[in-house]
């Protein structure tokens, strides 16, 4: 096709589709092999070729579709808030409050592997931003500070140059996927370090002392497979609700303010 093909999810399906007719050709040229050394009036019929397969690829505007463009955007300005949460992970402070965090007074450094990928990160946005800007022709970036503050100022002046860079045909293609991959990084990493806190109350439908909550998060949840197996799934509580359910425990068992 002529136009770009867009380098994102969209094309998942049709570059599998090219791996696997790849790998099934070179099975068939071993088959056709065998079949050509074998003795004629013993062999089988001759192996078919494998059907070329029928590929829809998705076009980028002008380099990434639309779908991946959003996608990308929303990995980048998600960066801040995945770091912060990555950062919260790691330091142990799991249940502070993520706003206060955020607008409060700045920590110095620590050596810990979460304030080095800070750091890297913070790196590699302003490489991508220099790169962009000497493109433009434009003087080089302000001094945006250190570690979270470079962060926030980074990712925000590179969302409002996001559509110049993606639409960049040399810079586009590194900088989308980078960013998509740096996203599924650091989330992936402030979901596993995460504590997960056990709650004492029991399950509302399935009665176990099955409940717990991540450090951070306001979602408590039953992990009881078979909870509310006809009720559409395990037991997911708000704060509210597990309050609630502490204080009729409270007012049942007679200990409870009226
Ligand atoms: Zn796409
Ligand atoms: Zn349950």
């Amino acid at each position: 096709m002529s136009e770009h093909v867009c380098p994102g999810r969209c094309n998942a399906r049709p570059r599998r589709q090219v791996e696997e007719h790849a790998r099934a050709v070179t099975a068939w040229q071993k088959a056709m092999a065998e079949w050509i050394a074998a003795d004629p009036t013993t062999r089988g019929a001759e192996p078919d070729r494998p059907a070329e397969p029928t590929l829809r690829w998705t076009a980028g505007t002008p380099l990434w579709c639309l779908n991946d463009s959003a996608a990308i955007r929303a990995a980048l300005t998600d960066l801040d808030e995945q770091m912060t949460l990555r950062l919260l992970a790691a330091d142990g402070h799991g249940s502070l409050n993520l706003e206060e965090r955020v607008s409060g007074s700045v920590e110095p450094p620590s050596p810990s592997p979460a304030h080095d990928q800070l750091d890297e990160l913070v790196r590699w946005l302003r490489d991508w931003e220099r790169a962009y800007r000497d493109t433009q022709g434009w003087p080089p970036a302000p001094y945006r500070g250190e570690s979270a503050p470079a962060l926030t100022s980074c990712v925000a002046w590179l969302a409002a140059h996001l559509d110049g860079l993606l639409a960049h045909p040399d810079l586009s293609v590194a900088f989308g996927s980078g960013v998509l991959s740096w996203h599924a990084e650091i989330s992936a990493a402030a979901k596993t370090k995460r504590r997960r806190i056990a709650m004492q109350m029991r399950c509302p439908q399935c009665h176990l002392a099955t409940l717990s909550k991540l450090d951070g998060e306001d979602r408590i949840e039953c992990h009881n497979r078979d909870c509310g197996a006809n009720r559409g799934g395990p037991a997911v509580l708000t704060l509210d609700e597990y309050a609630g359910l502490a204080e009729g425990a409270l007012i049942a068992s007679g200990r409870g303010a009226s």
